[in-house]
């Protein structure tokens, strides 16, 4: 499966220790990510992550590219609510493009880990 990871700066840590603790499941999918939420998630467990721009400077759109060409099969997308984005147009569209080709989105830790659990128990 090839998986999108995606967090604002206030959901780092989450997103950090929720492939921490699925770390295993995690190496045997292509993972690909946001800039610097790439490079947390790549200091802190070691495992490859094809790092797209961050997202203010396009990395929501990068990723946005590949789903609507059929190439994401997943999206973790950590948002934070409460903080202004200079980037939100391309959040918006990124959540769009989930939405126009069906592809399944996390936007908050709950719904994380359901679909992690999903991907475990091999139902996506
Ligand atoms: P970042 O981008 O991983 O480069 O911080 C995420 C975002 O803000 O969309």
């Amino acid at each position: 499966m090839h998986i999108a990871l995606i967090a604002h700066d206030q959901k780092k840590e989450d997103i950090v220790e929720l492939v921490l603790a699925n770390q295993n499941l995690f190496k045997s999918h292509q993972l690909y990510a946001t800039g610097t939420t790439g490079l947390r998630i790549m200091d802190a467990t070691g495992l490859t992550v094809h790092r797209f721009n961050s997202g203010p400077l396009g990395g929501d759109q990068q990723i946005g590219a590949m789903i609507s060409v059929g190439k994401m099969d997943l999206v973790i997308f950590m948002r934070d609510p409460l903080t202004a984005q200079p980037h939100e147009p391309d959040v918006t569209a990124l959540i769009r493009l989930c939405d126009v080709h069906g592809v399944p989105l996390a936007t908050n830790l709950g719904t994380a880990k359901v679909l992690v659990k999903a991907l475990e128990e091999g139902l996506l």
